[in-house]
């Protein structure tokens, strides 16, 4: 398709970010362009933004941010034979080689080379982006736009909680950031007990009550420990799904958990964390379990079922809806943690 579009655009090597006309992306054999219907601004968008260290290890501006979206089909490639113009499609943010041994042996989540979209290539915060048909995944046509937008952090949440038994299981999410949010409500979903989560911010530990959380306590404050015994006869949670990255936090998690439980770890720490092995970990026989992306494509499948059940409701998740020209508000309420999910509409 030819012609131009409004697309928010990391221009330079420095903090910020602007909204910019630039050409319609060329649709590549195996490629297919979308329509931009609703995209979601996610942590790794602020830190492109506010051009971190890793930002500036990884981005080569000029670069169109943004890597959750959902939207129509209006184009598709020469060698695409299963999509057509119309359909309604989000897509796997990362990019996988399909060569290497991990994507070989059904372990894509860890490729060895995959790439990112709105890190490594032209990104969605556009009015259209054009994806790999590889990547791309079709959504119920059901799904409202804002929500099919937010599968990839959904999926995030879906592929820590369900790494292990959580049925009739007490849970410890530690950090209600979005996909801690997401994280409390699939547990509540798929059936866990009593539901801890912890935060900083107050805003945040009010949509972690509203997603499901039974004990919202707030870190700092409540003595996350003394509750989590209390409710558990002293006995520590069964599972916890560590969010927040954060060293005290998991310092307090791997207390709260029992003996014999499960720690699964999604949140990012920015530098390596001390642990106490002995005690902590080998002492107490827990399992600990490095999470990263979802599992392509059996995390989508899951989460596919699971919206679609209607048990599974994550649009509380969503918080605030802007225009794509007003993107610098929604960067704004993400720097101040005082939202869930922001939204920008093309
Ligand atoms: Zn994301
Ligand atoms: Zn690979």
């Amino acid at each position: 398709m030819q012609g131009t579009m409004k697309a928010i655009v990391k221009t330079t090597a420095a903090p910020g970010a602007e909204l910019r006309t630039v050409p319609i992306p060329s649709v590549g054999p195996r490629d297919v362009l979308i329509k931009v219907k609703a995209t979601s601004i996610c942590g790794t968008d602020l830190h492109i933004y506010n051009w971190d260290q890793w930002s500036q290890s990884r981005v080569n501006p000029p670069r169109v941010m943004g890597h959750e979206f959902s939207g129509d089909i209006v184009e598709v490639g020469r060698d695409v034979v299963d999509l057509s113009p119309g359909d309604f499609v989000s897509a796997e943010s990362h990019a996988v080689c399909g060569t290497c041994y991990q994507c070989r042996t059904g372990q894509g989540h860890v490729c060895r080379s995959y790439s990112i979209l709105g890190v490594d290539h032209d990104g969605c915060f556009a009015e259209y982006v054009a994806v790999p048909a590889a990547s791309v995944w079709r959504n119920d046509p059901a799904t409202p736009p804002d929500v099919a937008s937010i599968q990839d952090p959904l999926g995030n949440a879906i592929h820590t909680a369900l790494s292990g038994e959580i049925i009739g299981r007490t849970v410890l999410v530690s950090g209600s950031g979005v996909i801690g949010l997401c994280a409390i409500a699939v547990a509540k979903a798929v059936g866990a007990s009593t539901i801890f989560a912890t935060d900083v911010n107050d805003y945040r530990l009010g949509l972690a009550r509203k997603l499901g959380a039974d004990v919202p306590l707030k870190a700092g404050r409540d003595d996350v420990l003394a509750e989590v015994m209390k409710r558990t006869d002293g006995l520590g949670v069964d599972v916890v799904l560590e969010m927040s990255g954060a060293a005290p936090a998991l310092k307090t998690s791997l207390t709260a958990l029992r003996n014999g439980g499960r720690i699964s770890l999604l949140g990012v720490p920015s530098r390596p964390v001390e642990v106490d092995l002995a005690n902590d970990i080998i002492f107490k026989g827990i399992t600990v379990q490095g999470i990263t992306g979802r599992r392509i494509w059996d995390t989508w499948y899951t989460m596919r079922a699971l919206l679609a059940s209607g048990r599974l409701d994550i649009a509380p998740v969503i918080t605030h809806r802007f225009k794509l020209d007003e993107f610098q508000k929604g960067y704004a309420l993400m720097q101040s943690g005082s939202c869930g999910k922001v939204v920008l509409f093309p």
